[in-house]
C-alpha cells in the first residue's frame, strides 16, 4: 500500500508556500483535534499524522531532503525515528511544539495546550508604531499613547458578575476545569482530560452575569500608555511592553503591547548602526590651504582643523559622538563615532579671473602628486578598500 505523502496528508500541493503550509496544517490538526474528536482513534491518528507532515514540510531544510529522498531523508536527523508512527509518542508533544499554530484570539478550547488545571485567558497583543528622530535615539524618549483597547471591566472588575457576587466553584468539575474521559487509542485504553462543558475549563460559574461587560469581565476602552524607548534604538526594533496590551477575560493574563520602531532620516547624517557618518565638502581652496570648519552633531556643533593639503576620501572621527548602543534588556551602553568623509568640490565654472588663476599654476610642479604622494594615496585606498 503506498503511503500518503506528507503534502496529500496536509492537502497541498508540493509547491505550497510556508504559510500555506501552515494554515494547512491548522486545518487539518483543528478538525482532527482530540478535545473535539475524544476518543476517535481515527483522528487521533490523523491529528499525529500532520503533526508529523507539517514538522519536516515547515523546515525548509528537512522539506527539500524529503522532496530528495522522502522519509528516508528526515529519518534520524532530529526527524522521526523509527518509521510507523512518527516522532511524536505524546500527543502533549504536539502541542508544546506547535501549541502557537492552536493559539490566537485569546479563547480556550483549542488554545495552545491540553487542560492540567482551570484555564486563564490570555489578553490579545497590540501594536504600536514610533517614529524616532536621532536626537530620541540619542538620548531615549518617552512617548504617551492613547490606545484603544480591551480593559478591565469597572463595574465588576473583571469577574463578570453582578452585584458584587464572586464567581462559583463550578460543580461539574469541582473547580479543576476539566473532567476525566476514556478514550480508546493506538496505546490502548488512555485517559483524556475533556475541558468541562459548563464552565468551559474556567472552574468557576457565575450565577449572575455583569450587565455592563455581559458577564465577559472586559469592555471596550481606552488606555493612556506611557512607552520609555532607550537610547540607541534602529529602525525595524520591536520593543515589548510587557502585560499592557488588551485585558484579557476574567482577569486573565493581559497582552503585550509591541512598539514598532520607525528611524526618520536625517538630512545630516547617514546612520551606520552606531557611527554617524557627515560628509564634509571642502573647496579646492580649503583642502589647498587648511581651515577651521564647524561640523555639526547631535548635541551641538563643533570645530575641526583642516589641514593644508587635505586629500578627497580623507575620513576623521569625532569619538564617542555617534550613538550609544543598546542591548535586549534595553540597557544603552558606549557611544559609536561621528565619521567625517572629505570630499573636494571642483568648480564648474569659472571667472575669466579664476581661469587664468589656474592656467598659471597648472605647470607649476606642486599642482603634481610626486611618486611618494601617489603611493601614499594609493595605500590608503587599498586599507580602504580590503
Ligand atoms: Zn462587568
Ligand atoms: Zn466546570
Amino acid at each position: 500500500m503506498a503511503e500518503k505523502s506528507y503534502y496529500d496528508i496536509l492537502g497541498v500541493s508540493k509547491d505550497a508556500s510556508a504559510e500555506e503550509i501552515k494554515k494547512a496544517y491548522k486545518r487539518v490538526a483543528m478538525k482532527n483535534h482530540p478535545d473535539r474528536n475524544p476518543g476517535n482513534k481515527e483522528a487521533e491518528e490523523k491529528f499525529k499524522e500532520a503533526a508529523e507532515a507539517y514538522d519536516v514540510l515547515r523546515d525548509p531544510d528537512k522539506r527539500s531532503r524529503y522532496d530528495q529522498f522522502g522519509k528516508q531523508g528526515v529519518n534520524g536527523q532530529g526527524g522521526f525515528g523509527g518509521g510507523g508512527f512518527g516522532g511524536f509518542q505524546d500527543i502533549n508533544d504536539i502541542f508544546s511544539a506547535f501549541g502557537d499554530i492552536f493559539g490566537g484570539g485569546g479563547g480556550f478550547g483549542f488554545g495552545g495546550g491540553r487542560s492540567r488545571g482551570p484555564q486563564r485567558y490570555q489578553g490579545g497583543d497590540l501594536r504600536v508604531k514610533v517614529r524616532l528622530n536621532l536626537k530620541d535615539i540619542l538620548n531615549g524618549t518617552t512617548k504617551k499613547f492613547k490606545i484603544k483597547k480591551k480593559i478591565t471591566c469597572p463595574d465588576c472588575h473583571g469577574n463578570g458578575c453582578a452585584n458584587g457576587e464572586s464567581p462559583k466553584t463550578c460543580p461539574d468539575c469541582h473547580g479543576q476545569g476539566f473532567t476525566i474521559k476514556q478514550a480508546q487509542s493506538i496505546f490502548g485504553i488512555m485517559q483524556q482530560q475533556v475541558p468541562c462543558q459548563r464552565c468551559h475549563g474556567e472552574g468557576t460559574i457565575i450565577d449572575h452575569v455583569c450587565p455592563k461587560c455581559k458577564g465577559e469581565g472586559v469592555i471596550n476602552g481606552e488606555d493612556i500608555v506611557e512607552i520609555k524607548i532607550p537610547a540607541g534604538v534602529q529602525e525595524g526594533m520591536v520593543l515589548t511592553v510587557p502585560n499592557r496590551g488588551h485585558a484579557a477575560r476574567h482577569n486573565g493574563i493581559p497582552g503585550d503591547i509591541q512598539v514598532l520602531i520607525e528611524e526618520e532620516q536625517s538630512d545630516v547624517f547617514i546612520r551606520d548602526a552606531n557611527d554617524l557618518i557627515y560628509n564634509l565638502l571642502l573647496t579646492v581652496s580649503q583642502a589647498s590651504l587648511g581651515d577651521t570648519i564647524e561640523i555639526p552633531t547631535l548635541e551641538g556643533p563643533v570645530r575641526v582643523n583642516i589641514k593644508p593639503g587635505t586629500q578627497p576620501g580623507t575620513r576623521m572621527r569625532l569619538k564617542g559622538k555617534g550613538l550609544p548602543q543598546v542591548n535586549g534588556n534595553g540597557y544603552s551602553y558606549g557611544k559609536g563615532d561621528i565619521i567625517i568623509n572629505i570630499s573636494v568640490y571642483i568648480p564648474e565654472n569659472l571667472s575669466k579671473e579664476e581661469n587664468s588663476a589656474f592656467q598659471n599654476m597648472k605647470d607649476s610642479p606642486n599642482m603634481m602628486a610626486s611618486d611618494k604622494v601617489k603611493k601614499k594615496i594609493f595605500d590608503s585606498f587599498r586599507t580602504y578598500f580590503q
